[in-house]
């Protein structure tokens, strides 16, 4: 029986390793739930999972926290530990009961928990991009140290990864990661200018979290996984491609130096590659339904166009350039990403927030997780700064592209 700690439990990721978890109750067990603000979802998962230790990101959400609990008339006695803020996230994802840590809390606030379970050795089951793209370095170099391997579960990652058992590092020619290419892969440029977050929203093929259905519909997502790959892997950033491929059922390609390519194909649904995370090196039965392989399909391969959605490119460069300006991208890409939700900048406004923060904020070596938390709240601060000067502009009215 496995032990499992959630970061980001109330989440698209959190929820689905929970459905995955409800499935197998004699092979995983919850050891802490680790959410932000939403205490509603929370207090019923702790009824229905009884984890060992609960945590909320404040005290406010702690009080609320035991005031649901007492409203779902769980008894006291059954309550788990309960605890708020981010010393409580590394409790929860390094407490000696646990064996595998799904770090799935969105942004920069799950990075020291991963990091500290990284750090002792444990199976971490790693969704949260922002780990490896703001402290890649770092958190590989404490995985090689402690001897532990990470577990992709973002599905081109997993795809990777399981492509990659087909032969040895050393005969990688490249990995190819694919990409739905989101809601505007076929809306011109000009057209970008007044797309509402609503549309943006509409992922056509995945249910995710805000942040990053809208990183999708940017490509920033891809170029975050560019990132994550080149670190997971161990592979040049002229190594990795990107390919468009709307269906999204061929989740990850890699190509050996005999030209052979390996796919993996599953059905688009997030729990395939968190079972597989939690699972491996076995596998289990599919948490979903199959492929039905009698029903025509076609799929498209088609490369990206970088001209109308140059965070992709931002991100190669970003990866090229390296020590801090990864941290720097994706900080400077939440906080605009936010701005384009509330309104105060348009669509196109994202890419210009991140270009200019990278340009303005002088990139440094980041030793310590303190040094990456540094270098992402200087990085947003500038980009903070660029979007109030883009949507108070001239009249007053929202201007950016
Ligand atoms: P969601 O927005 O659905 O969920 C985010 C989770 O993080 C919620 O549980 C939220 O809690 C929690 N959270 C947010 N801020 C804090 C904080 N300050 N402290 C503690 N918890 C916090 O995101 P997703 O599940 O879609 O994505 C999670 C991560 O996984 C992201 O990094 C994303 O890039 C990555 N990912 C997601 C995929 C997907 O299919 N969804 C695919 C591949 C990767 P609450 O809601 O309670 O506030």
């Amino acid at each position: 029986m496995r032990a499992v700690t959630i970061l980001g439990s109330t989440g698209s990721i959190g929820r689905n390793t929970l459905d995955v978890i409800r499935r197998w109750p004699d092979r995983f067990r919850v050891y802490a739930l680790v959410a932000g603000c939403n205490v509603d979802e929370l207090a019923r998962q702790i009824v229905e999972f009884r984890p060992r230790l609960a945590v909320v990101a404040t005290e406010n959400g702690w009080r609320l926290l035991q005031e649901r609990l007492e409203q779902l008339g769980l008894p006291r006695s059954q309550w788990p530990e309960l605890a708020w803020g981010p010393q409580a996230y590394v409790a929860a994802s390094t407490a000696p009961e646990v064996d595998v840590v799904i770090s799935a809390i969105v942004g920069i606030a799950g990075l020291e928990a991963t990091y500290r379970a990284v750090e002792l050795g444990k199976r971490v089951g790693l969704a949260n991009k922002e780990t490896l793209v703001a402290g890649g370095k770092l958190v590989m170099g404490a995985a090689r140290k402690a001897g532990t391997e990470l577990i992709p579960v973002d599905s081109e990652h997993s795809g990777v990864y399981q492509c990659l058992k087909a032969g040895r590092h050393s005969e990688i020619a490249r990995l190819i990661l694919t990409a739905s290419g989101g809601p505007f892969r076929n809306t011109p440029k000009e057209a970008l200018h007044s797309v509402t977050p609503e549309q943006a929203l509409q992922h056509p093929t995945w249910k995710m979290g805000k942040r990053i259905t809208i990183d999708s519909a940017t490509l920033m997502n891809k170029g975050f996984e560019v990132i994550e790959a080149h670190w997971l892997f161990d592979v040049r950033p002229d190594q990795i491609q990107v390919l468009i491929h709307p269906q999204s059922s061929v989740h990850a390609l890699v190509e050996f130096r005999d030209g052979s390519v390996i796919a993996q194909i599953s059905v688009t649904d997030m729990r395939m590659p968190i079972q597989y995370a939690l699972t491996y090196p076995e596998r289990a039965d599919a948490p979903v339904p199959r492929y039905d392989w009698t029903v025509p399909r076609t799929w498209q391969f088609e490369p990206p166009d970088l001209d109308r959605f140059p965070l992709l490119r931002l991100a190669y460069q970003a990866l090229e350039t390296g020590r801090s300006a990864p941290c720097t991208l994706n900080a400077a890409d939440e906080v605009a990403v936010e701005a384009f939700l509330s309104g105060a900048i348009r669509f196109p406004g994202i890419a210009e927030v991140v270009e200019e923060t990278l340009q303005r904020v002088p990139t440094r070596e980041l030793e310590s997780i303190e040094q990456v938390l540094a270098m992402d709240a200087e990085s947003r601060r500038v980009a903070r700064e660029l979007v109030l000067q883009r949507s108070t502009r001239s009249t007053g009215q929202i201007v950016s592209a």
